[in-house]
């Protein structure tokens, strides 16, 4: 996304463009920036070639997860319904892996039927229940089972997903447990042991602390696991002030690792994948003032992008056009739904904005409309692929009368 001629683009069209032929609120996507993400990724590990499973819950467009089985990537699901997507999109279940912590009977058994690659554990019972419908279907399941490190990813509290306090995985003395209850069983083919310790983080030593952890353990047990899935989570630049994730050091701490457990490296990677290749576009609807408070009303809301009412999270905000007059307040930029906790962000020294304008808000392509709402009877934004100067719709605006 740049400025050309003073008009914001994504790829080489004109986001004013994309808003009046579209309307508004819209979710763009950057093919060039996906395929740049994609690379990018296998060639920071590629001494060790991993399965790279995208997460799905980021972005459930079936057209996205299309694009990206094309660069050969499976997909990480949590629920049934990513499991029926996923295939849909044509990934191959040998390539899909499935997490969560609550897995129902009926979720286990479809995963099963499907042959997926892995079924990532979460606790005693779950194992107890996988076992359970495997010896009634009379087959081998191969399972993984999810260490919770009890590492800090020194992320957002609310997306911290390795420490002990977390819901997330099974801590070091149920692994073991586990492990020998697994070994035993007829029904359970072990083959993986996982972690994931959160999402957006930016420094590479939470990620060194979790491959101790993980390298400490598998020295005291005398077994090899084919898989080890390191999660996803890396981080990703909301704004210029973010540090960038070191690849480079992660990349030499698992090769270090990989010298002595030699297996097969999986990743689970969703929003770095995606997410910056998407804008949400949208429409100045009114500008009103309010005590010292300006506000900006847009016609998009907390229900079409929830992260900043959900984690406070920041997202830069740009015009459609750029000029030079500079607003001398601060702007309160939000939606018309009716919650407080509806804004998008405080607009400092932004430059002058009147309605009927248009901004793009960046970097939306994870947790984005995967997390989107009808709240207040509002339908779903149209969402845009956009390849140089080709836009395909690649799921159509909801209408009202769906939700009816
Ligand atoms: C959410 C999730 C991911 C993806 O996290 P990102 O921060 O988007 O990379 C990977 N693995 C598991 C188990 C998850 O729950």
């Amino acid at each position: 996304m740049k400025y050309i001629n003073k008009k914001l683009t994504i790829e080489k069209i004109s986001v004013q463009n994309i808003a009046k032929k579209f309307g508004t609120p819209t979710y763009c996507y950057s093919y060039k920036q996906l395929s740049e993400n994609i690379n990018n990724f296998k060639d920071n590990f590629k001494s060790f070639s991993p399965l790279i499973c995208f997460a799905v819950k980021s972005n459930t467009n079936v057209n996205l997860i299309r694009e990206i089985r094309r660069f050969g990537l499976g997909a990480d699901v949590v629920s049934k319904g990513e499991m029926v997507l996923s295939l849909k999109a044509g990934i191959n279940p040998k390539k899909i892996v499935f997490s969560g912590v609550g897995k129902t009977s009926e979720e286990i058994s479809y995963a099963i039927d499907k042959k997926i690659l892995l079924i990532n554990a979460e606790s005693y019972s779950e194992i107890k229940v996988i076992e359970k419908i495997a010896k009634l279907k009379k087959k081998k399941v191969r399972v993984g089972i999810r260490l919770n490190p009890n590492t800090d990813a020194k992320t957002l509290s609310q997306i911290s997903t390795g420490k002990k306090e977390n819901k997330f995985g099974v801590n070091e003395k149920i692994f073991y447990e586990l492990l020998k209850y697994c070994k035993n069983s007829k029904n359970i083919d072990l083959k993986c042991l996982s972690v994931h310790i959160g999402s957006q983080i930016l420094d590479h030593r939470p990620y060194e602390r979790m491959l101790n952890v993980v390298n400490r353990i598998l020295n005291k047990i005398n077994y090899k696991f084919e898989f080890i899935d390191l999660g996803g989570g890396m981080g990703i630049s909301y704004s210029k002030k973010n540090k960038k994730l070191n690849y480079a050091k992660y990349n030499s701490a698992i090769k270090k690792f990989l010298k002595k457990h030699k297996s097969k490296i999986i990743f689970e990677p969703g929003r770095s994948i995606i997410g910056n290749t998407g804008a949400l576009i949208s429409k100045v609807i009114y500008i009103k003032k309010s005590g010292k408070k300006n506000f900006v009303i847009l016609d998009a809301a907390m229900n079409d992008l929830i992260r900043p009412a959900l984690y406070g999270a920041i997202h830069e905000t740009l015009p459609s056009i750029k000029l030079n007059k500079k607003f001398k307040g601060n702007y309160e930029l939000v939606g018309p739904v009716c919650e407080s906790t509806d804004k998008f962000a405080t607009l400092k020294k932004f430059q002058k904005l009147k309605e009927k304008d248009y901004i793009a808000i960046c970097d939306v392509g994870a947790y984005g409309m995967s997390l989107s709402s009808n709240y207040n009877m509002r339908p779903k934004p149209l969402e845009l692929l956009i390849k140089g100067s080709k836009t395909n719709i690649i799921r159509k605006r909801q209408k009202l009368k769906d939700l009816l």
